[in-house]
């Protein structure tokens, strides 16, 4: 394995990690403060062309950093979805809410 596909393989496992406070904090608490759907929407949208690009050029680090990716964005929004409108006590205390 070439250092340039470590490091890919080392970006998509940062990128996974990075998902877990989010998801974590939506599924424990049912909370979706500060979640722009629209913003989770796009990056959805953005990381299915990503994934055609790279299958389209056979790049395996690319399609599983947005498989992953994609994958993750949609676990968000299905909870986002669920619990929309919710927001945890430290959340609300957080920006003021009563
Ligand atoms: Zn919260």
């Amino acid at each position: 394995m070439e250092i340039a596909d470590a490091l890919g393989w080392l970006g998509t496992a940062l990128i996974l990690t990075a998902y877990a406070p989010q998801i974590g904090h939506l599924i424990k608490e049912k909370c979706t403060a500060g979640l722009s759907m629209i913003s989770w929407h796009l990056w959805l949208a953005g990381s299915v062309l990503l994934f055609v690009h790279a299958y389209a050029r056979n790049d395996a680090v690319v399609m599983a950093v947005q498989g992953v990716n994609a994958l993750a964005v949609i676990i968000t929004l299905y909870v986002a979805h669920r619990y929309r409108a919710n927001v945890c006590t430290h959340c609300a205390q957080r920006h003021g809410q009563p």
